[in-house]
């Protein structure tokens, strides 16, 4: 078998004008960035169109090689497309740091992937770099005005806004900077988040338009001020340019997949950290011009999938039709307890001690109401006793289970999954969300716990504590809740795997991102600048004289 890049370097590319024409775009609706990638934007003449079936595919907790979610969604929607033309996937963009480093790309693999590969995975049609670069301008531009003056009263030791980096760089979770002297800045202790961590990363993917994004941004909090006050980006008025250096990442990015399925990649924030799921304006753009529409959420259901569920559907305003869960033999087989070099041999008694796993996400996913379905990733290790081993307990729960070969054979390895899929799409659904919006934070954060995650509860540190009785004083305190947790285990210990019970998940501190609307809860010990590896993807990766990329996956 050939690997990803192989593959994706021998494709078929078409013109992406003639993915446009297939949508139906209208030459004033898209702008071509080279010849097999473009940005588009509707017009409100389409406001009103009628909106296609959402599918959303997650997963159960993954291996650190990931359970192919994105592989999955991208046969899946090929599948789909060879029923229904009017078929589009909507996927987040990929981080240049984990292409580096362990996790690999967010293009699919095998013969179910997004093209062009290599531009996607790096730097594609620059948005991360545009939001890179608006959130560095806005701390070089907090740190200016304490140099000058300090008129907004900021305390430089309570400033919020950290910078950014698209690259795994342990090194620079905590810095020292403003050093050498007076002419160089105020001394003072900082540090970096990933770009995918950015409160910025989060306004583009929520954001409806311009102006959406400009009052957004306006209302992030950057630091305090000596007598802890809230200081916003409107008090250092500067929403305008970070929002003008933003004025085309907004836009959705139009690619094709190895069958020329339209996808819109859009916007890329991790689960475990953020909110995980691509933007609202692709997926909503995606459901105006298609009959069917699959989306991901970032790794298991417990992260990505609660958030789309609780946080993004109101947003969007319109609910999954079907909820695909991705599983696969051997992560269930490292929840039954094996190791790493040993998921390759059958193993149906580790099987069995794992499916526990995938049971707490089927009953969580189900109690929201929208019909679920397990897409088994199939994998060439794989038994046939494997195969049917997670079938049978699937219809334990009522849910249909189909096996997918989308990695070795693209959408045909998908017929009988997006047959089910499509069944699943017309039965009858009854949206329940998790919590209402006046939900007391500690309440928000049981439900998700003790119903999601399958805890005992939440236990919140004494700076947490502290955190929400201050934040009630500004009505924050109300705001939706957004975990930051391991994406390996169901509880905060990435250790403990298959399906725990008898675990509390402590929340050692709040994150307040009021231009996106959202408090990050802080559990365990998850950081928002991931490192390198030992053995870094870096290492494998080479390029030819002519261009000939290898080692991409
Ligand atoms: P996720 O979206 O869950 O993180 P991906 O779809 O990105 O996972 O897949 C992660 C990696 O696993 C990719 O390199 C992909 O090629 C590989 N992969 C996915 N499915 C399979 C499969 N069935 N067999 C072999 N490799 C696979």
């Amino acid at each position: 078998m050939l690997s990803d890049i192989e593959i994706a370097q021998d494709a078929e590319v078409w013109p992406i004008e003639k993915i446009a024409d297939k949508i139906g775009l209208e030459k004033s609706e898209w702008q071509p960035y080279g010849w097999d990638k473009a940005k588009i934007t509707l017009g409100h003449e389409h406001d009103n169109d009628p909106l296609g079936k959402l599918i959303l595919v997650i997963s159960i907790n993954p291996t650190a090689a990931g359970e192919g979610k994105s592989t999955v969604t991208v046969g899946l929607g090929d599948a789909l497309a060879k029923v229904d033309e009017k078929t589009m996937i909507a996927l987040r963009e990929p981080s240049l740091g984990p292409v580096m480093g362990m996790k690999g790309g967010a293009t699919g693999g095998g013969y179910s992937q997004v093209i062009p590969m290599a531009d996607i995975n790096l730097h594609f049609t620059g948005d991360f770099h545009a939001l890179t670069s608006a959130h560095n301008t806005l701390a070089a531009l907090i740190d200016n005005s304490i140099y000058q003056g300090n008129p907004l009263n900021i305390d430089p030791r309570r400033v919020l806004w950290k910078r950014a980096l698209d690259v795994n760089d342990r090194a620079l979770r905590h810095a020292t900077i403003g050093l050498g002297g007076p002419t160089s800045g105020v001394p003072r202790e900082d540090g970096f988040d990933i770009t995918v961590a950015s409160e910025l990363m989060a306004i583009l993917t929520l954001s409806t338009d311009l102006m959406d994004m400009k009052q957004r941004i306006e209302k992030i909090v950057i630091a305090d001020t000596y007598d802890r006050q809230p200081v916003t980006v409107a008090d250092l008025g500067v929403a305008g340019a970070l929002t003008t250096l933003l004025k085309d990442a907004i836009h959705p990015n139009l690619v094709q997949t190895l069958a020329h399925t339209p996808t819109l990649i859009h916007g890329g924030p991790f689960a475990n950290i953020a909110q995980g799921t691509n933007s609202v304006q692709a997926t909503k753009t995606a459901l105006q011009l298609s009959n069917y529409v699959v989306t991901e959420a970032g790794f298991g259901a417990d992260l990505g999938g609660e958030k789309f569920l609780d946080f993004k559907v109101p947003l969007l305003g319109k609910t999954p039709d079907t909820i695909v869960i991705v599983a696969t033999v051997r992560a269930l087989k490292m929840h039954g307890g094996l190791a790493k070099d040993e998921l390759k041999q059958p193993n149906v008694a580790a099987l069995q001690n794992g499916l526990a796993n995938l049971g707490q996400h089927l009953s969580s996913m189900k109690r929201y109401g929208v019909p679920v379905v397990v897409a088994i990733n199939q994998f060439t290790d794989d038994t046939a006793e494997e195969l049917q081993t997670i079938k049978d307990y699937a219809a334990e729960f009522d849910v249909p289970a189909y096996v997918a070969d989308v990695w070795g054979q693209g959408g045909a390895g998908a017929r009988e999954l997006a047959a089910g899929v499509i069944e699943a799409t017309h039965q009858p659904s009854d949206f329940t969300p998790l919590y209402t919006p006046e939900d007391a934070a500690i309440d928000k954060l049981n439900k998700i716990a003790q119903t999601i995650y399958g805890a005992q509860g939440v236990e919140l540190s004494e700076k947490a504590q502290k955190q929400l009785k201050r934040f009630a004083k500004y009505g924050w305190d109300k705001l939706p809740i957004i975990m930051a947790k391991t994406q390996y285990s169901l509880s905060d210990d990435p250790k403990k795997l298959g399906a725990p019970s008898d675990f509390t998940i402590h929340v050692r501190e709040f994150v307040p991102k009021l231009g996106a609307g959202f408090l990050v809860a802080m559990t365990g010990s998850i950081l928002t600048m991931p490192g390198l590896p030992k053995h870094p993807a870096a290492n494998d990766i080479d390029i030819d004289e002519d261009g000939t990329i290898r080692g991409l996956f």
